[in-house]
């Protein structure tokens, strides 16, 4: 039997985005369904920033779009209508205030359940309706609305909010069912897979230096022969491979097979650097390569490696270095090669690159292009932002323009 019309707004996932979305559409009458497959609601936002919740970043929020990759424009509208300011509102206004560090805020209480009873009270407040444990397992158009299938009931609806969120994590319940759901209904879907992970690397050297950290790399990434893109930022060795900052920001652009550049020496290019290291050699050429290189403001352990690589022995002089070895000592200071074998699978990437294609869908309301009454927020999207709350952000601000959108014509 199918329950006709009892709610003005069914809401498909309860995590941040899903909860934000309900609550910011409640009131005014609406008679609002939250649907969660999993026993309890907001499983992953309770991992985030290691159960800390990381729930954005400071600054202007017009600094945000260069955190989303190539999709910065399509989420402007979000951001700039629910900014990163009223979220701190939003919980400092209910008695949670919130600390920054480094850029990156987070609740003074540092416990991301604090965050989540906020959404759950705030929803209750609004009379909307959570249903835990009941997956959503079909979504159809119906009458000009919608016909929402779980394993237990069938609803008729005008207005549906897909939040059921990426692939990463899915023993958090974000298992991919809402790009099932978009696809049929019409909407393209773009390659998903794992983003904010770290690489393992081919043949990789550094295993025994794995702890050793970076500022400020350069990392270029070469794909069949060709340069393709380069990003600066943090690095970290690991036992297999790369990781920090830097590596995790850019993993949405990487994939197995492909080669990163990195420059240890960040400003100083290949030509700069063998300039550098011939006038410390003619200036000093009885001391040892690994002590000419302390211009370089490098690890020990990663210059004793590099000479290795280069087969430069230890107690080398400069003078003593040929060209060819010079050469090569350059080219792993300014181009270090590594072939990447895997990224993090979906059981390690905190984030999902790829979704619900952006160009289908109105940036300024969230609702499909194709099905109006259906709208889409947050990681199911085909948008993933950068370490650093991005992603919480937009979670946030995609769920706040879809109730806005879905609340005007219902006032
Ligand atoms: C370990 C980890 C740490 C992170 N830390 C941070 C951080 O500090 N800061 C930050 O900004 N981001 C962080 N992120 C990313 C952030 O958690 C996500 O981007 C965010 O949770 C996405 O929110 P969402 O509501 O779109 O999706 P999700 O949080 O994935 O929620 C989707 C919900 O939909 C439900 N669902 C799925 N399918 C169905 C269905 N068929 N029927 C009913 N319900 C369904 C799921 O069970 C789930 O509860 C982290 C991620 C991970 C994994």
């Amino acid at each position: 039997m199918i329950a006709k019309d009892l709610y003005s707004l069914i809401v498909i996932g309860g995590g941040p985005a899903g909860l934000f979305c309900a609550l910011r559409a409640a009131g005014n009458g609406q008679k609002i369904l939250l649907l969660e497959k999993n026993t309890s609601v907001g499983r992953k936002l309770l991992l985030t920033g290691s159960g800390q919740c990381n729930i954005t970043h400071d600054g202007d929020i017009r600094s945000f779009l260069s955190h989303y990759g190539d999709n910065g424009r399509f989420i402007k509208p979000s951001l700039l209508n629910f900014q990163n300011r009223d979220l701190v509102s939003f919980f400092s206004e209910r008695e949670l205030p919130v600390v920054t560090e480094s850029g990156k805020v987070f609740p003074v209480s540092r416990k991301a359940i604090n965050i989540l009873d906020i959404l759950v009270k705030e929803c209750s407040a609004g009379k909307v309706e959570i249903r835990c444990g009941d997956p959503v397992l079909d979504v159809s158009t119906r009458e000009g609305g919608f016909l929402i299938r779980t394993g237990r009931e069938t609803f008729r609806v005008d207005h549906v909010v897909i939040a059921t969120g990426g692939i990463t994590y899915p023993v958090t319940g974000s298992t991919g069912d809402g790009l099932s759901f978009a696809k049929s209904l019409g909407h393209r879907v773009t390659e998903v897979g794992p983003a904010l992970t770290a690489v393992a690397i081919q043949d990789y050297p550094f295993s025994t230096l794995s702890g050793i950290s970076f500022t400020d790399v350069i990392i270029s990434l070469i794909q069949a022969g060709r340069k393709v893109r380069q990003h600066t930022g943090d690095l970290l060795f690991t036992h297999s491979g790369l990781s920090g900052p830097g590596i995790l920001d850019f993993s949405r652009y990487i994939r197995p097979g492909d080669t990163l550049r990195i420059s240890f020496l960040p400003g100083v290019d290949h030509p700069q650097a063998k300039e550098i290291l011939i006038a410390r050699i003619n200036a000093a050429g009885n001391r040892q390569v690994k002590k000419i290189l302390a211009a370089f403001d490098l690890p020990d352990r990663f210059v004793r490696k590099l000479l290795d690589l280069a087969g430069i022995k230890q107690d080398q002089t400069g003078a003593q270095l040929s060209r060819e070895a010079r050469s090569a000592l350059l080219d792993l200071l300014t181009g270090c090669p590594f072939i990447v074998s895997r990224l993090g699978g979906i059981h390690e990437a905190m984030v999902t690159r790829g979704g619900v294609s952006l160009d289908e869908i109105n940036p300024k309301t969230m609702e499909s292009r194709l099905v109006p009454g259906l709208f889409f927020v947050g990681e199911v999207l085909d948008i993933d932002g950068d370490t650093g709350g991005y992603n919480l952000q937009a979670a946030f601000s995609t769920g706040a323009l879809a109730a806005k959108r879905i609340a005007e014509p219902l006032c």
